[in-house]
């Protein structure tokens, strides 16, 4: 035995209970009242403090070319601040190029990850051409390498139609995959910017009235019956508005195997954000919806409707958010030229668990959405996800009693600001190992850059909505 974490609650997405973690190789070798150490175990005392599986981001864009520029922070960067949120697994998204086959997409995209990556990763490749057979059978040799999971943008010029939507959903029931979505109503969006445009409404609050609650769900319903035809599962991403998450709970309450996830963005800020100084430091897509909005998506967490919280990590510096006022060329810009996305990723898990810690949910509900529930969706909980014998011993010591108050310059990540600066948590995470080795104490990173691993991951047969 390597390390002995004693006298702490663990907390599972499904109990609550004292015990003691032991850890021998990396790996969960016990759990239970009393361990004995050994001569050379180090052991440490949890009491008082909750003992967290670490948590699962299933969605981040790090180093993802965006808008004329590259977001802020890379595999390093983005994995360290990971880890000093309790994050211990990120998956990221490949943006497959066009005519690029699915495993060359990979292992482009891994020769960037492996060398920088801090906690373990894995991916998600965002479909952009399956326009041959090759191509669209390539998705397969995705599936044996360990990557069943793939996402379809409904917006965007990079997108695609529902033709090849619908395509990749029929091919994922084939192979074993989870297909994931960017649902916005690409052609709606893009008019509603000309008619904005036009009259000389530039500002960000437009970003926010041209991807409306009404853009974004009529792209939900439409995925949803897509998925449906094609006789498959869908997991909807950073769900945000109230009819997506209405057509999502009747899907399920028909059977239909169709997940949404959300974001903290959505759970904390509205769409108000868009009428503040900086309201371009807010633009992100989906945009911060309407308050009816963020409590319905409150609601259908607490049904179960939501099966997952991940962040949409994207990170731009205050200067490339400026390119909404003055684009890099010196001409005026507009709420089109502003790189959309936010960071997220060290404050994730410390949001949902300050909600529970504040009684909103559970603990055991914020570990199953941040943990549990992902691990089981994209075909890891083989390995993470979960405080159980036998899994990777990526573990999080929580004091309920710490309070924080989160600021830029406590975060970890190479951005210049943070959306979530002020924001109060109620206790925080004060330790986090990724497979047994402690990457982050006190307020401090202790990891090291390429220490994480690919993590592969299980096809994807998902036929019910039960995780
Ligand atoms: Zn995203």
């Amino acid at each position: 035995m390597d390390l002995l974490i004693k006298g702490g609650t663990v907390v599972t997405a499904e109990s609550t209970f004292k015990a003691d973690v032991a850890v021998t190789n990396g790996k969960i070798s016990a759990i239970g009242s009393n361990l004995k150490a050994d001569k050379n175990t180090e052991v440490v005392d949890a009491k008082g403090k909750l003992v967290l599986p670490g948590a699962i981001d299933g969605h981040t864009h790090l180093a993802m070319p965006f808008g004329g520029t590259i977001s802020t922070d890379d595999y390093y960067d983005g994995t360290k601040s990971a880890a000093c949120g309790g994050t211990t697994t990120v998956f990221d998204f490949i943006l497959q190029q066009k005519g690029e086959p699915m495993l060359d997409a990979i292992k482009r995209r891994d020769a960037l990850a492996a060398p920088d990556a801090a906690v373990d990763y894995s991916f998600h490749i965002g479909v952009s051409d399956v326009t041959t057979p090759e191509l669209l059978d390539s998705m397969e040799d995705a599936v044996k390498f360990g990557i069943p999971s793939f996402k379809v943008f409904m917006v965007y010029d990079f997108g695609v139609d529902d033709g090849s939507f619908y395509q990749v959903l029929q091919k994922a029931a084939k192979i074993g995959a989870l297909v994931g979505v960017h649902a916005e109503n690409r052609d709606v969006n893009n008019v509603l910017i000309a008619q904005y445009l036009a009259e000389g409404k530039t500002d960000a609050w437009w970003h926010y009235m041209s991807k409306n609650e009404s853009v974004e769900g009529e792209a939900d319903v439409r995925a949803i019956n897509l998925a449906k035809m094609a006789g498959t599962s869908l997991y909807i991403v950073h769900l945000a508005n109230k009819q997506g998450m209405e057509a999502v709970r009747a899907a399920r309450d028909e059977g239909y195997p169709i997940f949404a996830e959300t974001c903290p963005q959505y759970l904390y800020f509205t769409s108000e954000v868009y009428k503040r100084e900086r309201a371009r430091d807010f633009v992100c897509s989906p945009p911060m919806k309407n308050k009816e909005s963020q409590d319905a998506i409150w609601a259908g967490i607490k049904s179960g409707d939501i099966a997952t919280v991940a962040t949409d990590h994207c990170p731009f510096t205050q200067a490339e958010k400026d390119w909404g006022i003055t684009k890099p060329d010196g001409t005026p810009g507009n709420f089109t030229t502003i790189p959309n996305g936010c960071a997220g990723i060290e404050n994730m898990y410390p949001y949902m668990l300050s909600e529970a810690n504040k009684g909103r949910i559970t603990f055991n509900k914020a570990v199953e959405l941040c943990a549990t529930n992902p691990s089981k969706l994209f075909g890891l909980d083989y390995c993470k996800g979960a405080l159980r014998v036998g899994l990777d011993a990526d573990i999080v010591l929580y004091d309920p009693k710490k309070n924080f108050t989160i600021t830029n310059a406590a975060m970890h990540g190479a951005t210049d600001h943070t959306i979530w600066e002020g924001a109060k948590l109620k206790g925080y995470p004060v330790a986090t190992y990724c497979r047994g080795k402690l990457v982050f104490k006190d307020g401090e990173f202790l990891g090291k850059r390429g220490e994480g691993k690919l993590i592969k991951c299980k096809p994807i047969k998902l036929k019910t909505p039960e995780l």
